[in-house]
């Protein structure tokens, strides 16, 4: 017997590293007609290396960062293996953590050396009033592209780290043929700073009216439900525990497969096993072949 479009048709995404977990998501793949993508680790390689150790006054700066990679070592996020390997390279003690707790989107807590260390978005030790230095470290970091990171130690802002990823070598040619395919620019949904955002979707080729930054992982499902309100048919493209209620709630979820969190790959429809943004295109062409056969 002939094989089915659509089996044929996973058979072909999985030639283009593609795991499409059923012949209902092979076929609601060719339906989509917006694009979503996460930035960090999706449109990014999601390897991000501290660049940048701003300690505040009162603090030492091997100190401050020894603190933060004790506090940040259970973590699985990419902005937290940065800071663990950046002290592992200057052979700085990594101390137990205890307490440990991470909320998606905002950072992590934990007890360290018995002190509070909370490593995180600027947002958690917001305000002028909390600390200026602090404010202005991160304006300056972030300026320069990077994701300024906040450490604050028993509630007190201790210092800044900037940290930076490199963007996928094939991110611009991703989204030409997603923009290609849709008839629209894909959107890009991040939890970090509107600088940084606004800076790397100009190197993709996403216009800035289609960024939005310092999103909540509900902040990313909302951005979802919105546009399928309006009628879209939404991808969603991500990789951390930070998307998967945005890849739950998208008509069809991929997850980044090589460094996704173990919650996006079982929450998407799709994994992207091999490291390759093209694919994405690929699969929607893939699909939208097999449909006209079905028929
Ligand atoms: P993205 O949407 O780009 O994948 P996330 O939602 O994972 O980003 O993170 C958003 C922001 O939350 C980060 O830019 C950072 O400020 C903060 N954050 C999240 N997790 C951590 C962590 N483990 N350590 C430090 N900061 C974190
Ligand atoms: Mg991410």
């Amino acid at each position: 017997a002939t094989m089915p479009p659509l089996l044929s048709a996973i058979a072909n995404a999985g030639r283009h590293g593609v795991l499409v977990k059923s012949a209902v998501v092979m076929e609601r793949l060719g339906q989509i007609d917006k694009v979503v993508l996460d930035k960090t680790g999706t449109l990014t390689e999601g390897s991000p290396r501290l660049v940048e150790v701003r300690p505040l006054p009162g603090f030492d700066g091997d100190a401050l960062l020894a603190l933060a990679a004790g506090a940040e070592h259970p973590s699985e996020h990419p902005l937290g293996r940065a800071v663990v390997a950046a002290a592992r390279e200057r052979g700085l003690p990594v101390p137990e953590a205890a307490d440990f707790t991470s909320t998606p989107g905002v950072g992590v807590r934990a007890t360290v050396d018995g002190r509070t260390v909370l490593v995180g978005t600027p947002a958690i030790a917001a305000g002028p009033p909390r600390s200026a230095p602090a404010g202005r470290a991160v304006a300056a970091l972030e300026d320069t592209g990077c994701t300024a990171v906040v450490v604050t130690v028993d509630g007190e802002p201790a210092g800044v780290l900037g940290i930076a990823d490199r963007i996928r070598p094939d991110a611009s040619a991703a989204v030409t043929a997603l923009t290609a395919l849709t008839g629209t620019a894909p959107a890009l949904l991040t939890g970090d700073n509107p600088r940084a955002a606004t800076r790397l979707a100009g190197e993709a080729g996403i216009p800035a009216d289609e960024v939005r930054a310092g999103l909540l992982p509900q902040d990313k499902a909302g951005a979802v439900q919105r546009l399928q309100a309006r009628g879209h048919r939404v991808l969603m493209l991500g990789d951390g525990v930070n998307d998967a209620p945005a890849l739950a709630a998208a008509h069809t979820g991929l997850a980044m497969g090589r460094a996704g969190s173990d919650l996006a790959l079982e929450t998407a429809d799709a994994v992207v096993v091999r490291d390759e943004l093209t694919a994405v295109p690929a699969v929607v062409a893939l699909s939208r072949r097999a449909r006209a056969l079905v028929v």
